[in-house]
């Protein structure tokens, strides 16, 4: 009788460390996100020189064209709206959404087998396809940011600065920062991306902190 409850609990036991060890050994989800134009790719690329944080950078899908100096899987994987359509269809995306009259989403394996690596997978989205992620997955293991500019005037020089939109697209892309800057209290951080090198410092501190409290939990 002795002997049954001891290979009971000696069963739990593995169980449990094998499930606590997986869990801790998962990587982080973190989500940036942000009004078109605020700085949230020049944050992303500081930040990921940090090796100490073991990111990866999730790659998006995207039906936009591809802008100059832009690199067909590094920045997007640029594809029709064919293959957007059956990405969706197959149920390949994490997260989707339309932003003006493109289409934008993240590939749901490699975010998946990379955080099972361990590693900590970022994600640069826009706040339709946060909201989306948020429903799916959530707990300590998920960390949302919200990057905002110092001003709107300072957002509207970014984006006419890169000059790769037409006046139009300038215009809408403006009104939807607007729509976006509302919802910024349904994240869990707000940088102000008033300098690079200190914005980049603020979220590598909020990676640091969550790392930390995997490790001790
Ligand atoms: P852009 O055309 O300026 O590269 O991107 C437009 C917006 O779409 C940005 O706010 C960008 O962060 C967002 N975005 C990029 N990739 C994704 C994605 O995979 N999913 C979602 N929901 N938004 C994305």
């Amino acid at each position: 009788m002795l002997n049954k409850v001891y290979l009971i609990e000696l069963r739990v036991s593995i169980l449990y460390n094998k499930t606590m060890k997986k869990d801790k050994k998962r990587g982080l989800l973190i989500i940036m996100s942000g009004p078109s134009g605020v700085g949230k790719g020049t944050i992303r690329r500081e930040v990921m020189k940090d090796k100490s944080l073991n990111l990866y950078y999730s790659v998006s899908m995207t039906t936009r064209a591809r802008r100059p100096g832009e690199v067909d899987g590094e920045d997007y994987y640029f594809v029709s709206k064919e293959e957007f359509q059956r990405n969706i269809d197959n149920n390949n995306l994490l997260e989707w959404a339309e932003f003006v009259g493109n289409r934008y989403g993240t590939p749901k394996d490699k975010v998946e087998k990379m955080r099972d690596e361990g590693k900590n997978v970022m994600l640069e989205i826009e706040v339709n396809g946060t909201t989306q992620v948020l429903k799916n997955c959530q707990g300590r293991d998920v960390i949302s940011i919200f990057i905002i500019p110092p001003s709107f005037e300072e957002l509207e020089n970014r984006i006419r600065h890169r000059g790769t939109e037409s006046d139009e697209v300038v215009k809408t892309r403006l009104k939807k920062a607007e729509a976006e800057m509302e919802l910024k209290y349904h994240y869990e951080f707000i940088v102000l991306n008033d300098e690079i090198s200190r914005a980049a410092e603020e979220v590598r501190d909020i990676i640091r902190s969550r790392m930390n409290a995997k490790i001790i939990k």
